[in-house]
């Protein structure tokens, strides 16, 4: 298949069309390097079915090539800090640039498919948390450019969907986490390893009582190609239930890097989720999927990561 994949230098997207790649589609990856970074392009250059398009898509997806099986919309900043710096970009890649996507798509008589997140449950008022849940969420606090961004994302894609037949497909993606996340990307998995490596205090916000469910990148890209071989238009949600406190996850990682490291308490940002964890029944239902890697591992290998990062660094 071709597959225009947008935000293929991201975390995620790296990974995504790294896989699709190796199971011989072609890809075709949009950035604009917002938050995304050239190394990880760079791992996709190695594949030759893989073409760079250099591109803001919230202006336009100039895409002229042969015709398109799929497009997958990834593009978007995550990570709070990096939304919350680019709260009108933020807006635009989840309104503009879905829409632009999503027009591409139908020119092409493509599927689609939407990268949605967690966040449109907000701060949750019904956990764990289940596709049917309609969220709660500030839309004019600090988060609010992401997580409406997102649920307009959701419902412009679900208006293509019913409006012009076009086949989609909305993940819901809880917290996600691997190598080649940005070192200063500030989410919690990557600010703890680096602080622990660096030897510096681990920072958590509030009292760490909050909660989140972290998920190893592998089983992510599993459940999103899973979902591409079965046609469902509503959302699904793809994370991994097992739920940690924000101490106790700040305790594991302290103890497997530095473990006289101090663990430091900071204020709470304005309306941080106090919980979240996915209901994952629909997925497992539908895709016959779960979580398989355990949070050793997945630890494991991100740490890896970055070890190795500092020390080409130095
Ligand atoms: P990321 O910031 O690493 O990757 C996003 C990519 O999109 C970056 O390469 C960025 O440069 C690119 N991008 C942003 N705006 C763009 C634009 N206008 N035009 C072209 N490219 C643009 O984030 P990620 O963690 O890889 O997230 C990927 C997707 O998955 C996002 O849509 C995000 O909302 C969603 N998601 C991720 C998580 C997670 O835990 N990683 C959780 C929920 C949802
Ligand atoms: N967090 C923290 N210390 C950090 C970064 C994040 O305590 O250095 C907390 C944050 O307040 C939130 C949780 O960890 O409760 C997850 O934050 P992240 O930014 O990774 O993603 P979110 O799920 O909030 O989008």
């Amino acid at each position: 298949m071709r597959i225009l994949l947008t935000g293929s230098a991201g975390f995620v997207g790296s990974h995504l069309g790294e896989r699709l790649l190796e199971d011989g589609h072609e890809v075709v990856g949009a950035d604009n390097y917002i938050s995304g970074q050239r190394r990880n392009t760079a791992f996709l250059e190695d594949y030759p079915a893989f073409e760079a398009l250099e591109a803001d898509v919230s202006h336009a997806i100039a895409y002229q090539g042969p015709a398109l099986d799929w497009v997958m919309h990834f593009a978007s900043p995550a990570s709070p800090p990096h939304y919350q710096k680019h709260p009108i970009e933020t807006l635009m890649v989840g309104a503009q640039g879905t829409q632009n996507a999503l027009v591409l798509a139908r020119e092409h008589r493509a599927k689609f498919m939407l990268a949605s997140t967690s966040e449109v449950y907000g701060d949750p008022l019904e956990h764990p948390q289940v596709e049917t849940y309609w969220g709660n969420v500030n839309p004019i606090g600090i988060r609010g450019c992401y997580d409406e961004a997102k649920r307009y994302a959701e419902a412009i894609t679900m208006a293509y969907h019913r409006t012009h037949g076009l086949d989609t497909r909305i993940i819901r993606i809880f917290n996600t986490y691997g190598p080649r996340m940005r070192a200063d990307d500030g989410r919690v998995v990557t600010n703890f390893i680096n602080q622990a490596l660096a030897g510096e205090p681990l920072t958590v916000y509030g009292d760490g009582s909050q909660t989140r469910s972290f998920q190893y990148v592998s089983d992510l890209v599993e459940g999103i190609v899973r979902l591409m071989g079965v046609v469902h238009h509503e959302p699904v949600n793809l994370g991994n239930p097992d739920e940690y406190t924000i101490q106790a996850f700040a305790e594991i990682i302290r103890n497997r890097i530095a473990p006289a490291a101090e663990i430091r308490h900071l204020p709470m940002p304005q309306d941080d989720p106090k919980q979240r964890r996915p209901d994952i029944t629909k997925a497992r239902a539908l895709l016959g999927w779960e979580p398989v890697t355990p949070l050793e591992q997945g630890l494991e290998a991100t740490i890896a990561y970055f070890s190795k990062l500092l020390e080409t660094a130095l």
